[in-house]
């Protein structure tokens, strides 16, 4: 098993095995990071890392995690962002027994606001 030299921020230089260490690469940008628990410390570590770091790690035996970014994040969004009154009326609607109804109108008819008259 190989021994992987890291840096902790707080004890320096530490000694890990592969085994220790955690790569993962975004798959839309390919940008990659590492990740390990200080064994000095216990702090979780993660630092970027250039492909040719990715790759001398992946090879020296530590797993690879690919992930892509969610597609709620690639989503167009609309409208002013949720603010704690919605909040509010949002669970006081959860407390009504017709909740579910009264969302999926909201859905299908956005322009409708559920519930104002009644707080
Ligand atoms: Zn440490």
């Amino acid at each position: 098993m190989a021994i992987i030299r890291a840096s902790c921020p707080d004890c320096g230089d530490v000694e890990l095995t592969s085994r220790d260490v955690t790569v993962r690469v975004n798959s839309s940008t390919n940008e990659g990071s590492y990740a390990f628990q200080c064994p000095e410390c216990q702090l979780a570590v993660s630092k970027a890392a250039e492909p040719r770091i990715i790759d001398l790690l992946v090879s020296s035996g530590v797993e690879l995690f690919v992930w892509t970014v969610p597609a709620e994040l690639m989503e167009e969004r609309t409208g002013p962002p949720i603010c704690y009154d919605d909040l509010l009326q949002f669970h006081y609607q959860l407390q009504q027994e017709t909740w579910f109804d009264q969302v999926t109108e909201t859905a299908i008819n956005p322009d409708l606001v559920l519930g104002s008259e009644e707080l």
